[in-house]
């Protein structure tokens, strides 16, 4: 059976950071899908559809990752879809506490749901998407930290 595992986030843009996990996530699973949380309560700067649609642009061509948005909650696609596995980024910038309570809950809510962490690259344990728009904002150059069809 093909081990697919879920990718979940805002992607609010989707970083460097992002894709580091995503493509060594495929060195585990055969799939990977990629989740945008369309969470309508968060003041995103980029709405759910463009930001599937950049995510797409990022991995087209690529047939073992798919991109899907969610209003809802992440084990509940998880059923929907009979996936098995969450996959998650750890940087040493504060994400082990909310991320182990995420995980336990969705454990919670769904026992046969694993999550597995990947700690991030050496390259992009600084990387946030806050970060990234903040510098951008500033004028600052972000081109080394997102993919180009997000800096476009
Ligand atoms: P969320 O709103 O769920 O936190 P994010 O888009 O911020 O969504 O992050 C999704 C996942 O990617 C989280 O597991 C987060 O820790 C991870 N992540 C974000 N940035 C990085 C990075 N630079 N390196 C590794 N993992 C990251």
């Amino acid at each position: 059976m093909k081990k697919i595992a879920l990718y979940a986030g805002s992607f609010d843009p989707f970083t460097n950071g992002h894709l580091d996990i995503v493509k060594r996530g495929l060195k585990l699973f055969d799939e990977i899908r990629v989740v945008v949380a369309k969470s309508p309560h968060k003041n995103t700067l980029f709405d759910a559809s463009t930001r599937q649609k950049v995510i797409s642009d990022v991995f087209s061509g690529n047939e073992s990752v798919k991109v899907d948005s969610w209003d809802g909650l992440i084990v509940d696609y998880a059923k929907h879809e009979n996936i098995g596995f969450i996959l998650r980024g750890l940087r040493p910038t504060g994400d082990f506490e909310n991320e182990f309570q995420m995980a336990s809950m969705n454990k919670h809510l769904f026992k046969n749901i694993e999550t597995f962490f990947l700690t991030t690259g050496e390259d992009y344990f600084y990387v946030s998407s806050s970060l990234v728009k903040e510098v951008h904002k500033y004028g600052g150059d972000i081109k080394e930290l997102v993919p180009k069809q997000v800096l476009d």
